[in-house]
């Protein structure tokens, strides 16, 4: 008499199986992803049973994952809890996963639905019918009385269920490839899928005997365990670069999202070296298991120059490449995890001034990106910009922060002054007044600040103003053989008799000390340096 039970498939799982095998044609290769993090799972579970005391069969097995490619099949084998008949039964062809009804109304939803889905929704299992038109479990659960089985379905009508004798503990899944699938029984395909999503799962991964994943997830581990030496391994395998990174931050959150994060910035700016624009390479993993390499939307835009992981357990049944962006979760990950890294720069420039120096030398020009972007960080931003000032030595830079503590109670604005050097800017005529009042100003040189000022445009309820605009006059008596005020007039009547048409209007300045005269600007938006700006883009 034979042992072989037949079983029909629940109808919801029969539903999706057809799904699977007629319309999932794209990144079928996700079934590697999803059987590796089911082994993954197991094993985790081993472990635990383990660690709470709990005898289990064969102990003297680590958990493990091993691959191995036949002629036209793959082999999935875990040292796992294994299933017993019954946890077959339920796990591998009922619906006791609720997410199978979320996933399948969201593939009716969707136009093309998407594969990469299917783990979200914790049906990750019938992902292999992708690519096989047979697949065989065979499984003995780590419960030491327990017996082995064999469980073998061609994805249509139902499975069959049969004991296997005597199996080692864990799980062992084959599939038996479709022809259009075969390419998935070569070693070199599988190595590159298996790098590409599993490569940081915490059991060895061996692929036909050779091990793949030796980058341990840090990002998941405590800080205080973790070597320098380790950090900056990690940092040169997930970042691409030969060197050490500039700032490492890695942090855990609970709330209001479950956040392990682990993210560098890079010793030099690629962008200033004349390459590309950077991408941000920043992976959004969901416990160790990849879900988007580079994700976009988990930075800001200007932040692109980071480089590192984010892990949530919080990520939604629903995400996929195409909505990711969209959803207020993603958004709300943005949010927290900006402000913790801008947060983090703030203290580190607190802490350590000669690296933040360091810092913004090479990334300062993604700091002024987001002022004028990014209204939402604008005033963080605004904490971490430097400037050299006219109260300090050439060389020195201030934050406003600090410039708004050394101003006087009478002292309304903060004022800078855009110029291309130093010594312009302490000869520059504009510079006269404030030096006379012992008013501080700010010297910015670079020809982006201009912009900067403007979004900014207030710090710390301070207006940010271009001291060539600033009315202001000098108050101190007049020096002897200064003109009187009926002579000065005279004088501007008599230049701009002269001048004509090429000025605008001439008057007697109250704001110069030494210089003879200064070209003011009668357009109020337009300072020098912007007209230098449109002047050598008109050419
Ligand atoms: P999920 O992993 O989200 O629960 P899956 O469809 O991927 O959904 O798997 C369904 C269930 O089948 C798992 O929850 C687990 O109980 C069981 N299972 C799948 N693969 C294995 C395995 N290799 N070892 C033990 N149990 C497994
Ligand atoms: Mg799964």
């Amino acid at each position: 008499m034979s042992t072989t039970e037949k079983h029909h498939f629940q109808a919801e799982i029969q539903q999706l199986l057809d799904i699977v095998i007629h319309s999932l044609y794209t990144d079928k290769e996700i079934f590697v992803r999803e059987l590796i993090s089911n082994a993954a799972d197991a094993c985790e579970k081993l472990r635990f049973t383990q660690s709470s005391g709990q005898p289990v069969y064969q102990p003297e097995i680590a958990p493990a994952i091993s691959i191995t490619t036949q002629d036209d099949a793959i082999t999935f084998t875990d040292t796992g809890v294994g299933m017993t008949h019954g946890e077959l039964v339920e796990n591998l062809g009922t619906i006791a996963h609720s997410g199978t009804k979320a996933f399948l109304k969201q593939l009716a939803e969707d136009k093309k639905p998407d594969a990469k889905l299917i783990g979200q929704f914790g049906v990750g299992f019938y992902s292999a019918f992708m690519a096989a038109n047979k697949v065989t479990v065979l499984s003995r659960s780590a419960i030491p009385d327990e017996q082995g089985w064999r469980w073998i379905s061609e994805g249509t009508g139902g499975y069959e269920i049969e004991p296997a004798g005597d199996l080692p503990r864990g799980t062992k899944i084959t599939l038996h490839l479709k022809e259009d699938a075969k390419d998935f029984a070569k070693a070199d395909t599988i190595e590159q899928i298996i790098k590409r999503y599993s490569g940081f799962v915490q059991f060895p991964i061996e692929l036909n005997g050779k091990r793949l994943n030796t980058i341990q997830a840090i990002w998941a581990r405590s800080k205080n365990e973790i070597k320098e030496e380790e950090y900056n391994e990690f940092y040169q395998y997930v970042g691409h670069d030969h060197d050490n990174p500039l700032y490492r931050l890695h942090f855990t959150a609970d709330a209001p999202l479950s956040i392990q994060a682990l993210l560098f910035v890079p010793a030099r700016n690629f962008e200033s070296m004349g390459m590309a624009r950077t991408e941000s390479e920043v992976n959004l993993y969901c416990r160790k298991v990849l879900i988007q390499a580079k994700a976009k939307g988990l930075f800001p835009e200007w932040l692109r120059f980071l480089k590192g992981v984010v892990d949530s357990e919080d990520l939604p049944l629903n995400i996929s490449r195409e909505t990711m962006q969209d959803t207020s979760l993603m958004k709300k990950l943005n949010q927290v995890l900006t402000s913790r890294f801008l947060k983090f720069l703030e203290e580190q420039s607190e802490k350590d001034t000669a690296t933040y120096e360091k810092f913004y030398g090479q990334f300062n020009r993604f700091l002024k990106e987001g002022i004028v972007t990014d209204f939402t960080h604008k005033q963080a931003l605004g904490k971490l910009l430097r400037y050299e000032s006219s109260m300090l030595e050439k060389g020195k830079q201030t934050s406003l922060a600090d410039y708004v503590k050394r101003m006087g109670s009478e002292q309304k604005e903060i004022y800078y002054l855009i110029v291309p050097s130093r010594e312009a800017a302490e000869s520059s005529p504009y510079f006269e007044v404030f030096k006379e009042r012992k008013l501080e100003v700010l010297f910015l040189y670079d020809p982006w600040d201009e912009f900067v000022m403007e979004h900014l445009h207030e710090f710390e309820g301070k207006n940010l103003g271009s001291a060539e605009k600033a009315e202001l006059d000098l108050t101190e008596a007049k020096k002897e053989g200064a003109l009187s005020d009926e002579e000065a007039q005279n004088l501007a009547k008599w230049i701009k008799e002269t001048l004509a048409d090429r000025v605008g209007e001439v008057r007697a300045s109250k704001r110069l000390v030494e210089s003879p005269a200064v070209i003011m600007d009668s357009d109020k938006f337009m300072t020098s340096s912007m007209r230098r700006i449109m002047k050598s883009m008109k050419k």
